[in-house]
């Protein structure tokens, strides 16, 4: 048996969606994208949302947006895809890592304020696998140290803790919608926001800085248009948004079906005594990602066994401060991260997406047992 690390949720009637587009006459941002920029805006409960070419650029844009630039920290967490402080980094700014809690892989939201100095703009948390971070407890650091609060949800959409979703006290949430997310069009990413006028201003940065859309341009009689700010390319096209509309109509009954899934994983793993990042009560987790942590001197030797039973894996993630590139970048810096080192070396993420069967699931769970125990 060959299971598969992820396999998309497209359906026939997102393909006919795309099709309608592609006998339309128009391709690029246009009604198809308000359309989803909408749902999306009605599902979050935000004013607006504007769709990009990635969550990379679109943590980029929103940091530009709010202010950050050279000099300036943004405070944020090393267990994360190296895209999250990369785009700190193109911004001009300069990420500081803090340390994870032990049970969830979220940033310590303990340790935030003592990596706050005068330098610091903003704080960019990450809900890694798709638990929430402590909103509310992040929002209030801020406020008490005038910093903006970006989201990087790329893991969550569907989130809540303490009834909080993501977007809801940020200054801005950023979501993707690349090949093995929640919601995917390939690629895409948005951006989430209860500011109208910064989402209008982020419109205008993710289409070069002129001020009329293709689609304005098109709909309406030629009328010259002006560019004021040096903008960049980053917008999304109908045909993208066309394969995300139907997905959001079931993004819920998606959530439930990974939901089972993980239920069954956690069962199972719980009889054999793995571990596994805890979803706080009470809370929704938008269950992106199942991993399973194991001991630090095991973790390839599982990782390879499971990859010998044809089982997809994958590392989500080695800390980003030990990649090459910021290893040199933190080099000299006096950094603890030692939790976020550790699950680094311990975590294995396992197929868990809708489409999994039954079967596969158990030969899964039973063979994780049998190589982490063998
Ligand atoms: C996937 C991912 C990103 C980047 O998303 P893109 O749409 O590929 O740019 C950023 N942060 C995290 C945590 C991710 O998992």
């Amino acid at each position: 048996m060959k299971v598969e690390f992820y396999r998309h949720s497209i359906e026939e009637a997102d393909i006919e969606r795309v099709g309608a587009v592609l006998r339309s006459i128009f391709l690029t941002t246009g009604e198809v994208v308000t359309k989803f920029e909408n749902k999306l805006a009605a599902y979050l409960g935000v004013d607006n949302v504007v769709c990009v070419s990635s969550c990379t650029t679109a943590l980029h844009l929103s940091l530009l947006a709010w202010g950050i630039s050279h000099g300036d920290e943004v405070i944020t967490t090393p267990m994360t895809f190296c895209a999250t402080s990369n785009a700190i980094i193109q911004a001009g700014a300069v990420p500081v890592f803090v340390d994870v809690e032990e049970e969830t892989g979220n940033i310590n939201t303990e340790l935030i304020k003592d990596a706050i100095t005068d330098r610091t703009k903003a704080i960019l948390p990450v809900h890694l696998y798709g638990q929430m971070c402590d909103m509310k407890k992040i929002r209030s650091i801020a406020d008490r140290h005038n910093l903006i609060v970006i989201e990087d949800s790329a893991h969550c959409i569907e989130g809540i803790y303490d009834g909080i979703r993501p977007s809801v006290l940020s200054d801005a949430a950023c979501f993707s919608f690349y090949a093995t997310k929640n919601l995917t069009s390939g690629e895409g990413g948005a951006i989430a926001t209860n500011d109208s006028s910064k989402a209008e201003f982020l419109r205008k940065l993710s289409l070069h800085g002129i001020d009329r859309s293709a689609a304005e341009r098109y709909t309406k009689k030629y009328q010259h248009w002006d560019m004021d700010i040096l903008g960049y390319k980053a917008n999304m096209s109908n045909i993208q948004a066309a394969l995300l509309i139907g997905q959001i109509d079931r993004i819920d009954s998606l959530r439930e079906s990974r939901e089972d899934i993980c239920q069954y994983y956690q069962r199972r793993f719980d009889e054999a005594g793995i571990r596994y990042p805890k979803v706080h009560e009470g809370s929704v987790s938008a269950r992106h990602l199942f991993t399973i942590w194991v001991d630090e001197g095991k973790r390839d030797n599982v990782l390879f066994g499971l990859q010998d039973r044809d089982i997809g894996v994958a590392v989500n993630y080695r800390a980003v401060h030990t990649l090459k590139f910021y290893r040199e970048y933190t080099k000299g810096q006096k950094m603890d991260l030692r939790i976020a080192e550790m699950i680094g070396n311990s975590t294995i993420s396992i197929p868990m997406y809708p489409k999994l069967t039954d079967v596969e699931m158990r030969y899964v769970a039973d063979s994780v047992i049998e190589v982490v125990k063998g």
